[in-house]
């Protein structure tokens, strides 16, 4: 598989971005929005926007069950974000009917940073990403309060954990997909290649 098909879920937030940028990083991006669509893909980006309106969608769509299966499936699943905060098996400071897909044994704090910064922008070393510190944009951003044995810590930032990696499960709690440097999706290209 030399070019793989990776969705990225289309329900609310920033899917243009992550199209452009898995495309960049050599695979064939496509919108996901009904579950059969999720039938033929090798690997799935959850984009960041708002994980509370992706969370009501995702029930409205009928994509709940489906996604959660997805990630069970053991199929490579990439969040960034509210992404993240979807894939995480716990949640802190999330809405009272707020569900997540889960699939990373970690603790989530949503809008952690945000009582201390809505936004900013900090240069992060990420482990397995080769030449240098990628470029963290964070905007009302979680954090990982704590994470299972299982769970590989990539990155952290001012000693909090900001990349996590479960498996074939990715999150970060920032926007790689916002600066034009893909390497962090190139990652995931490559988890999805090795995946199938
Ligand atoms: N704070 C948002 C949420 O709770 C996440 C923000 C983002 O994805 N940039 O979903």
């Amino acid at each position: 598989m030399s070019t793989p098909t990776i969705g990225v879920l289309a329900l609310q937030g920033d899917v243009r971005e992550h199209l452009t940028a898995l495309a960049t990083a050599d695979a064939l991006a496509r919108p996901v929005r009904r579950p059969e669509e999720l039938d033929d893909l090798d690997g799935l980006v959850i984009p960041g926007g708002e994980s509370t309106t992706m969370s009501k969608l995702a029930v409205v769509f009928g994509m709940l069950e489906p996604l959660r299966e997805f990630v069970r499936s053991g199929k490579p699943v990439y969040g960034t974000c509210a992404g993240m905060i979807m894939l995480a098996d716990k949640l802190l400071d999330g809405r009272a009917d707020q569900e997540t897909l889960g699939g990373i044994d970690m603790i989530v704090r949503r809008n952690a940073f945000g009582r201390q910064n809505e936004s900013f922008e900090a240069a992060v070393e990420v482990a397995g990403i080769a030449g240098g510190a990628v470029q963290g944009v964070f905007i009302r951003a979680p954090w990982v309060e704590s994470t299972g044995a299982v769970v590989e810590v990539l990155a952290s930032y001012d000693g909090h954990t900001v990349a996590v990696r479960q498996g074939n499960v990715l999150a970060t709690s920032f926007h790689p997909e916002l600066t034009g440097d893909h390497r962090v999706h190139a990652y995931f290209v490559d988890m999805v290649r090795a995946g199938a």
